[in-house]
């Protein structure tokens, strides 16, 4: 079985104190989790990091958590004030980064050439990079959003080496189902994930880069989604927020 991947991402949410109390409550429900089946990772700001390393630390091996960074500086290091590179991530443990979601697209202007740097540094520090791609609201109305996310996939993935390829995850998040409560039709989503697999499928000759689905995914929602061909898991962030939900959807996973 193919290991199936939930990431949490948990945006500008939570102090430092809820971030705890939610990994205690959390850690005792992961101990029947098969670690080979599932790769549960949280995605909290950067402040937490530290804290929820220290918590995981040393049961990565017996329980499926991870931690992943919400963003890191494409620079290896050097005078860019408020930032943090992906060997300080690295150093801490943490072992992958969401790279090109659409918020940081749209608030940080973050474009095709930036993203594709921020790959190279993030593998280069030895994690893995979550690549977050999707298209508009104004794509889909116009039939463009298999054209745009091509473009995307193809701007920021070129250049890598299949083996490079390989340590990547996608995450298929169609702009206009993130934080909205308009989930893909599962239909949209079987299209999208096909079209993904096909193209890395052709550009790389691998079927290894698992394909994971975000935009309103929930636990009422989530089987239907997992189940659809070429889902590996979701990248999620209301429904994540909290331990039962992100639990509900743990099982939607595995089931
Ligand atoms: C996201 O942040 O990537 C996301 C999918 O958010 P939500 O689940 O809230 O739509």
């Amino acid at each position: 079985m193919q290991k199936k991947y939930l990431i949490a991402n948990w945006k500008m949410h939570k102090t430092v104190q809820e971030a705890t109390a939610f990994m205690q409550a959390l850690l005792p429900q992961l101990e029947a989790v098969d670690p080979s089946q599932l790769a549960l990772c949280i995605a909290p700001s950067f402040v937490h990091l530290p804290a929820i390393a220290a918590l995981i630390d040393g049961h990565e091996s017996i329980r499926p958590l991870s931690l992943v960074a919400q963003n890191c500086h494409h620079a290896a290091e050097g005078a860019f004030t408020g930032e943090v590179s992906a060997a300080m991530l690295a150093s801490i443990g943490v072992s992958g980064v969401l790279i090109g979601h659409s918020e940081r697209r749209i608030y940080q202007k973050e474009d095709h050439l930036l993203l594709a740097k921020k790959i190279k540094r993030v593998l280069a520090s030895g994690m893995q990079p979550f690549f977050c791609c999707g298209e508009s609201l104004e794509a889909r109305r116009h039939g463009s959003h298999k054209t745009m996310v091509q473009q995307q996939l193809e701007e920021s993935l070129s250049g890598l080496t299949t083996q490079e390829i390989e340590k990547l995850a996608i995450a298929y998040e169609p702009v206009w189902a993130i934080g909205t409560g308009q989930v893909a039709s599962i239909e949209a989503i079987t299209e999208m994930h096909t079209f993904i697999r096909q193209m890395v499928s052709t550009q790389y000759g691998t079927e290894r880069v698992p394909i994971l689905y975000g935009g309103s995914c929930n636990p009422q929602n989530a089987k239907a989604i997992f189940d659809a061909p070429h889902v590996a898991g979701g990248l999620v962030g209301s429904a994540s927020l909290q331990v039962d939900p992100l639990m509900k959807m743990v099982a939607a996973l595995l089931g």
